[in-house]
């Protein structure tokens, strides 16, 4: 998921829309691939291209590999320029950094959230998309122990963006369509607004 500020190190080249590879079922890692010295590297640099980019989450499909692995963080940093009241719409606080191999989600509420989301792959672009408040994933961790977490707000919302992407899903697929914008003009026009107020100027 996209963030909007940058920094500046290692990155990999990221995956645009179009790229098949965005729309494969990735492969779940055994164990020992989990702790092999390759897939242990491979994590660094996709925490070092998600920071860089920058973004919330980063999967594996996005750096052109159909692997069941997501990297995750909220970092403190992205959150200090965001106002209060719209960190507290979203339910946004820091995550620390997160390993995902071979999640699943086997919760979602039933209640549901809808916010503009952005994606590093389809960069440039942000819509509307409805996401479950809460979710549960189970996963195994970057020591190929297996995890359970439970998630809310904004947590919840990368959670499900990323693990879409293991499935050949992007937030395009969910969106409601006539949301679709540029960043730009989500930034010039649309941003400070509630989602009532936004659906209603869209027609929707
Ligand atoms: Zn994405």
């Amino acid at each position: 998921m996209a963030e909007s500020q940058s920094t500046n190190k290692v990155r990999l080249k990221i995956a645009q829309a179009g790229e098949v590879v965005l729309r494969q079922i990735a492969r779940p890692l055994t164990r020992e691939e989990v702790v092999s010295a390759p897939v242990q590297d491979l994590l660094e640099l996709m925490r070092q291209t998600m920071y860089d980019a920058p973004g919330v989450g980063l999967a594996a499909p996005q750096i052109g590999l159909a692997l069941q692995l997501a990297v995750i963080e909220d970092r403190e940093q992205y959150l200090k320029d965001v106002p209060a009241e719209l960190l507290a719409s979203r339910e946004r606080r820091p995550v620390p950094f997160l390993v995902l191999i071979n999640p699943r989600i086997v919760e979602y509420s039933d209640e549901k959230v809808e916010f503009f989301e952005g994606c590093l792959s389809v960069s440039g672009f942000s819509a509307l998309v409805s996401r479950s408040r809460r979710v549960a994933v189970e996963f195994l961790d970057d020591n190929a122990e297996p995890r359970r977490i439970e998630a809310s707000g904004w947590f919840a919302r990368i959670l499900q963006h990323e693990i879409d992407h293991l499935n050949g899903c992007l937030y395009i697929d969910r969106m409601e369509p006539r949301s679709f914008m540029t960043v730009d003009n989500l930034t010039r026009y649309w941003k400070d607004l509630p989602i009532p107020d936004v659906r209603a100027k869209l027609g929707i």
